[in-house]
């Protein structure tokens, strides 16, 4: 089977994430040690739009495993989900007859690979960003080090609140998700979280503080998720006016997207960016490779795409038509297990507060 494939292309896409890189240089260097032909397209989707190819030989990946971004650009491309774009983007990968693609990136990017997939285009997804949020992996690319910065960021701000007797809440991103800010918040110790998936008691969440300030504590963390859009703000100012302690509000923003990739992103993204090309040499596409239970596994990147809806709770008319009740059934088994995790740590909060 393995003769059968000569090319090989690899993007990232959608918002970057560390380890992208080190994801990248895996999948270059594996197909390369195979003897495959490697070329990678710059910004994402957009790349394959405008023609933006680069071969990649063994050195054009040197250097780049220990770093945050992606040497291969990303993108927002809206034309990419067009009719016109999509046959752009399969001529392309026509022109440079390319075997298969291997597309790095988030929720968005998975998307795009299966409408490609669903074009003709080979494709193996893999899980590239710092959101946490794909439903059908226990993990994605980039999640350790934006948490490791979050984490980092707090405890910095902890320092000061304690020197000032302040609160501070921290909105995190992670888009709809709010791994990041609950993981984070119990890492740091925060007073309360707020993230979209569960029921947020700010009543409670001020009781506590003044409670706790009655008891001489200085210094208060609060992370919120972006996901609950400009609440933070509000929040914050709540907290003030009814607790009399002074608080302000971060937003980490972006700062959490750069930096080195932690030990846990680089090998992820090794393994990933590994498998990603076995299973192309065993003739196997049109898979997303996810973690579950500390096992690199391969899925169905259509039925990746459904029960990411099904969490999400944006399942369309139809989407579920071609599983079988079985499929249907691991799927809400799926959705049930990642909403009980969340839940599971969310009760740690208060009680460790
Ligand atoms: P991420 O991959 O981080 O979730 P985006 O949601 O911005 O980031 O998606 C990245 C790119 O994937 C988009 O710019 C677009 O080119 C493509 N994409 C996103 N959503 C879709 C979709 N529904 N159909 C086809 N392509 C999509």
């Amino acid at each position: 089977m393995s003769n059968q494939i000569r090319k090989i292309a690899v993007l990232t896409s959608g918002g970057d994430a560390p380890g992208m890189n080190a994801c990248a240089r895996a999948v270059a260097r594996t197909a390369l040690a195979r003897g495959l032909e490697v070329i990678g397209f710059l910004g994402g989707y957009s790349g394959l739009l405008e023609d933006k190819m680069v071969k990649l030989g063994h050195n054009d990946v040197s250097n780049i495993v220990n770093r945050g971004g992606t040497f291969l650009y990303s993108d927002r491309c809206l034309d990419f989900k067009t009719p016109e774009g999509m046959a752009k983007a399969v001529a392309c990968c026509k022109k440079y007859e390319i075997d298969g693609i291997v597309c790095i990136g988030g929720d968005g990017t998975l998307r795009g690979a299966t409408d490609l997939s669903n074009h003709g285009i080979p494709t193996i997804g893999l899980t590239g960003s710092i959101d946490n949020d794909i439903t059908a992996s226990d993990y994605t690319i980039g999640f350790d080090t934006a948490m490791n910065t979050v984490c980092e960021m707090i405890d910095r701000l902890r320092d000061t609140c304690e020197s000032h007797a302040r609160c501070n809440v921290v909105e995190v991103m992670g888009r709809d998700c709010g791994e990041i800010a609950l993981r984070t918040g119990i890492a740091c110790g925060a007073v309360a979280v707020a993230i979209p998936e569960v029921p947020f008691d700010e009543a409670a969440a001020i009781a506590k503080i003044k409670a706790l300030k009655a008891e001489g504590k200085r210094n208060f963390i609060v992370t919120v998720s972006e996901g609950l859009g400009k609440y933070g703000e509000d929040l914050a100012k709540k907290i003030q006016a009814e607790t009399e302690v002074e608080t302000k509000f971060a937003r980490l923003a972006h700062v959490v997207r750069g930096g080195n990739p932690t030990l846990r992103d680089r090998l992820t993204a090794s393994e990933m960016g590994a498998k990603a090309v076995e299973l192309m040499l065993e003739g196997k596409t049109n898979l997303v490779v996810v973690e579950r239970n500390s096992e690199l596994v391969a899925c169905d990147i259509n039925y990746s795409h459904i029960v990411d809806r099904m969490y999400k709770g944006k399942l369309k008319d139809g989407d579920l038509d071609p599983y079988s009740a079985e499929e249907i059934a691991s799927m809400k088994e799926l959705c049930a297990y990642r909403k009980a995790e969340i839940e599971r740590l969310y009760a740690l909060v208060d009680d460790l507060a």
